[in-house]
């Protein structure tokens, strides 16, 4: 699979750097405003300015996440692909400033996928909370039909979010693929981040998932001491997040985690089952 960082510019002159598994598609959805909440949503007409082919999406968020923290001048010059300039400026060489993260850029900068961070200001440019968790749960929602679209496993998707809205993992579940009774959409989301951040710990993260985690994921995010859990569906024969158990706030452990459950609850529990009604023949909700 082959992962992409890309570079848009937009038409009041700023750059969007982002990264996906599609270039081609992404750069369509961009055009037609189709990224919630997105950052380049009202300065279309975009352009892609640059792109570079990675063979894995940690390489790929690692070298996003650096350019996103480059000046404009050297967003410029990596475009221009002069190199020699390029060099300079990461020395600090150019006119005795050092290349700081995004001084000339607009404060209203995005995440990868568009999720609002704080600006350069420290204005807060989200819209509602709500809208946020909303955004992250359809995020969630995309990545468990890929679970089930293309490995048909059982539809789980988890993303992991930092405290600044950028994405450090995702993750479906990988059980049948992977020969793995551990890899629920929850671990494999926390070992794509924990590689990316060089971390076992993810602190402040907020991890995003369609279904109330179980026992060994609840577990995995206390370890991990990851600050929230938003889920989609509750689940009420094996759910650890305070349907049967409730191991994530439990005040014997030395880290607890604020839980925020059912958003888009109906629509996450209806497209769980409306997969296992598919598997057995019978209509859908
Ligand atoms: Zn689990």
């Amino acid at each position: 699979m082959q992962f992409w960082v890309y570079m848009l510019e937009c038409a009041d002159g700023s750059y969007y750097v982002g990264q996906t598994d599609c270039l081609e598609r992404r750069v369509v959805q961009h055009h037609a405003g189709d990224v919630p909440g997105c950052y380049t949503f009202k300065r279309r007409p975009l352009a892609l300015v640059w792109s570079q082919e990675f063979s894995s999406r940690v390489e790929a968020l690692t070298s996003e996440r650096r350019i996103k923290g480059w000046s404009r001048a050297r967003k410029q010059a990596l475009i221009a692909g002069d190199w020699k300039r390029l060099s300079e400026l990461a020395r600090g060489r150019t006119s005795g400033q050092a290349p700081s993260a995004g001084m000339d850029e607009p404060c209203e900068e995005r995440g990868s996928t568009g999720s609002p961070r704080t600006g350069a200001g420290g204005r807060q440019v989200s819209d509602s909370v709500n809208d946020n968790e909303e955004h992250w749960m359809r995020h969630a929602f995309a990545l468990a039909d890929r679970a089930e679209r293309e490995f048909d496993e059982i539809p789980v998707g988890a993303v992991l979010v930092s405290p600044e809205g950028q994405v450090l993992g995702e993750g479906w579940n990988r059980n049948i693929l992977d020969h793995d009774p551990s890899a629920h959409a929850e671990i494999v989301a926390m070992r794509e981040a924990g590689r990316v951040l060089g971390n076992h710990r993810l602190v402040g993260c907020t991890l995003y998932v369609t279904l109330e985690p179980c026992a060994m994921c609840a577990m995995a995010l206390v370890h991990a001491r990851v600050a929230r859990v938003v889920y989609g569906a509750s689940d009420p024969k094996t759910g650890a997040c305070g349907s049967v158990f409730d191991l994530v706030a439990d005040p014997r452990h030395n880290h607890r985690i604020e839980v925020i459950g059912g958003v888009l609850g109906d629509e996450a529990g209806r497209r769980l089952t409306n997969y296992f009604r598919a598997k057995r023949g019978r209509p859908l909700v």
